[in-house]
């Protein structure tokens, strides 16, 4: 029995700079019980959701996962897979993802992303609008907690919520923009709650990791190298990590690194993975 688990939270296009004004007490609890760090994309890699949540998932950059866009054809997944699905078919461990965006999680432009996790929930938005969105994210989160609260045997789990992007891209970074991320951060607290209220929690450790794949534009928008769009950032904590203590120069391979570190399994060097852990 594995005591070890993990979750993974992917909130899309969440900008660093506006947290502070924002109040999203449940981001803030994991950043106070761990950190909370900028992530710079490089400079190999477009500010834009499909390669930035590859390299999220991966743990490579896009020279090896070649996922350069919102369409993911043409990908190495097969080489370099996401760790809900290496965890799942080589190290035996039970695996869930969720989210509402196709590419990530169906065989559709060029997906999915998460190939192969043990347990999959997609729930698409009715229409790509933010209210569509906003109602999609619920139902994911909705689902997510049930799943997370069952106490099913999931050692590492990923997230996906996208409203906070599609509101930016419908109307910019303004007041509608704050208040999809304060509603994704009250979703985030469902999902921790969930988590600690599972039948086998006095048993398990949980190492809890959120992050934003870019930024965005004053306007709505990204893609380009500006500061907004090439700032995301990450926060964890758990076993092992300090509390304020922040891992200096945080990149997103070392999301994945961190993940299997956490379940205490060893990096392969034939993974040649990018990252590393956030303790390394
Ligand atoms: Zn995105």
């Amino acid at each position: 029995m594995h005591t070890h688990h993990v979750l993974v939270v992917g909130i899309d296009g969440v900008r660093l700079d506006l947290l502070p004004q924002l109040d999203t007490p449940h981001l803030d609890g994991i950043a106070d019980a761990g950190f909370l760090a900028p992530v710079e994309i490089d400079e190999a890699t477009p500010t834009m959701s499909g390669p930035c949540w590859a390299t999220i998932a991966t743990g490579v950059t896009v020279a090896k996962h070649g996922v350069w866009g919102n369409r993911l054809d043409g990908n190495r997944l097969d080489v370099f897979p996401d760790f809900t699905t290496r965890l799942a078919l080589e190290c035996g461990r039970r695996t869930f993802a969720a989210g509402g965006w196709a590419p990530l999680f169906l065989a559709q432009q060029g997906g999915p992303l998460f190939t192969a996790p043990s347990r999959l929930s997609f729930i698409a938005p009715r229409a790509d609008t933010p209210e569509g969105w906003e109602e999609a994210d619920e139902a994911v989160t909705a689902e997510a907690a049930h799943v997370l609260g069952s106490g099913e045997e999931l050692h590492a789990s990923f997230v996906y919520l996208g409203a906070v992007d599609e509101t930016a891209h419908f109307l910019g970074c303004g007041e509608e923009y704050r208040r999809s991320i304060e509603t994704a951060d009250q979703r985030l607290g469902r999902l921790l709650k969930a988590v600690r209220e599972r039948p086998g929690q006095p048993g398990e450790q949980w190492t809890v990791i959120v992050v934003t794949d870019h930024g965005h534009r004053d306007e709505g928008g990204h893609g380009g190298r500006s500061e907004l769009e090439r700032t995301a950032w990450v926060a964890a904590c758990g076993p092992g990590l300090a509390a304020g203590v922040t891992p200096p120069a945080v990149r997103h391979t070392d999301v994945a690194a961190h993940v299997y570190a956490a379940l205490g399994i060893g990096l392969d060097a034939h993974w040649t993975l990018d990252g590393t852990p956030f303790t390394a």
